[in-house]
């Protein structure tokens, strides 16, 4: 995109500001507090687990009613943003779309002047910009990138044993186009460690929650970390899994205390919202009531679930419900030693919540539900251990200052070069760690909005 040259301009309305309010009263969905009818006294704007806090607080766009006709529930985020983009033009911006920055050009002192870019046909474009911003995303799609700077996902790989070839870690980003332009102007890349967002190890745990903080168990039965930490957080990397491709989370017909108590993270986005209880709920009694009406048959075969963080959408988890812990395991595929080893975890596990306190990992005390009542809820998944996820996008960049202004090594600015996004570093310290639901999106836009503040005042 760019703006006229000489063109100064306030920066004020946000996206929401912009979208027509009809518009938003249909597709808004404020994901916040309390949990529905779940609310127990014990659901606040802070939790901390393990010390740990998160907080609620995500806005979404969903097209419940089919409005835009693809579909009951699916995004809506599309409608909304096209407001921004016509709200730019009208301002008199000119969105070159198609058009791939291919090069930054430079004067001789090494300010950054505009950029080249390249259009389907290849064509090529020149824009000069007082300000050039660098937007282009993460390089995850890109797997030399990936294992040349993602250092957490290399080490990870290199302490499972796994080849490093860069066909087997792209993710589903950007090609990271943007580092490189930023790099080849002279920007540096931030220190290690640099975060990515992906699971190692196969994956998270599942859950109803999608990633929910039931206690999780091992191939061979046995807990093995904190199980409070939800998501990311806590299961990015899974070195310390047991060999073996099983995890499994178990629950009591209690299941829902566990969702009302536990952090928000990135699961706020289902489990604050009475319409995907509902669903959760509705599906869990079917799934029990089709168990009961036929346990030898329903039993192996299990059901499927609407879960968490699904929007909605469709039943994405596969539970297996049985009256006894016994039965669930042979559902859930543990055998032999596994199985006995399961059922004494799950033994020990209760006597910890009985005495309130977990002292093998220090799941936190609240959390200390036991598994007791049947019927019980078993999700169980086979994830390759010996397989590290390049993951969804990568989340290092090049340094900047506190105005996005991109950085040499000497500490000068690249004058006329900013970076937003992912394109920008110093956002996240180790893996992605989700404080709030949408925090990579939430900050990517805010990083742009508070750029064009800064930039449209200078
Ligand atoms: C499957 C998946 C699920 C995710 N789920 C979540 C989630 O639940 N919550 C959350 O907060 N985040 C989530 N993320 C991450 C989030 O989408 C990204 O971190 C975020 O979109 C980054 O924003 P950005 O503006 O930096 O880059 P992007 O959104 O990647 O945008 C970069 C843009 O730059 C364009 N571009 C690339 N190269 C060039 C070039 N050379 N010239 C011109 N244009 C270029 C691209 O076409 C793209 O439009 C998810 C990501 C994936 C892939």
């Amino acid at each position: 995109m760019r703006y006229p040259g000489n063109r100064q301009r306030q920066f004020g309305p946000s996206l929401r500001a912009v979208a027509s309010q009809e518009e938003l009263d249909e597709y808004s969905v404020c994901y916040n507090f309390p949990r529905g009818r779940f609310y127990n006294g014990e659901n606040h704007y802070e939790v901390n687990h393990s010390g740990y806090t998160s907080f609620p607080g995500t806005v979404s766009y969903r097209d419940f009613n089919n409005k835009l006709g693809g579909g009951e529930n699916q995004p809506a985020w599309k409608a909304i943003m096209l407001y921004s983009i016509d709200d730019a033009k009208k301002n008199g911006a000119e969105w070159l779309w198609g058009t791939s920055a291919v090069v930054l050009c430079q004067n001789a002192d090494g300010d950054v002047t505009g950029a080249i870019g390249q259009d389907a046909d290849g064509k090529y474009i020149k824009v000069n910009a007082a300000a050039t911003v660098c937007a282009a995303g993460d390089f995850s799609g890109n797997g030399e990138m990936v294992l040349g700077l993602m250092d957490e996902v290399r080490e990870l790989a290199e302490a499972s044993n796994i080849e490093l070839n860069p066909d087997n870690f792209r993710g589903m980003g950007q090609n990271g186009m943007g580092h490189k332009l930023m790099l080849w102007a002279g920007a540096v890349m931030e220190p290690g460690p640099r975060a990515a967002m992906n699971f190692g190890n196969g994956a998270g745990a599942p859950s109803l929650a999608a990633f929910g903080n039931y206690p999780v168990f091992g191939s061979d039965g046995k807990r093995f970390y904190n199980d409070a930490m939800l998501q990311f957080g806590g299961q990015g990397f899974f070195a310390r899994r047991p060999a073996g491709d099983h995890l499994c989370t178990i629950m009591d017909s209690n299941w829902n205390e566990n969702m009302a108590r536990m952090g928000y993270e990135h699961n706020v986005s289902s489990c604050t919202c009475e319409r995907e209880w509902n669903l959760v709920i509705q599906s869990m009694e079917e799934g029990v009531a089709a168990y009961h009406a036929d346990p030898a048959k329903a039993g192996p075969e299990g059901f499927d679930t609407y879960s968490f963080t699904g929007f909605g959408l469709n039943k994405g988890a596969h539970l297996f419900v049985a009256d006894t812990l016994e039965e669930l395991a042979d559902y859930l595929g543990y055998e032999g030693d596994a199985k006995q080893g399961l059922l004494d975890e799950i033994a020990h596990y209760n006597e910890m919540c009985a005495a309130g306190r977990d002292t093998d990992f220090g799941r936190d005390a609240s959390l200390m539900i036991p598994i007791e009542n049947g019927p019980f809820f078993g999700v169980s998944t086979v994830t390759n251990k010996g397989r590290v996820m390049s993951g969804m996008v990568q989340i290092s960049g090049v340094l900047v200052t506190d105005h996005n202004e991109v950085r040499r090594k000497d500490d000068s600015i690249i004058k006329g070069l900013y970076a937003v996004g992912n394109d920008c570093g110093g956002r996240y310290a180790i893996q992605y760690h989700t404080l709030m639901a949408g925090n990579s999106v939430g900050s990517a836009i805010t990083h742009g909005y508070c750029l064009g503040e800064y930039l449209g005042n200078l």
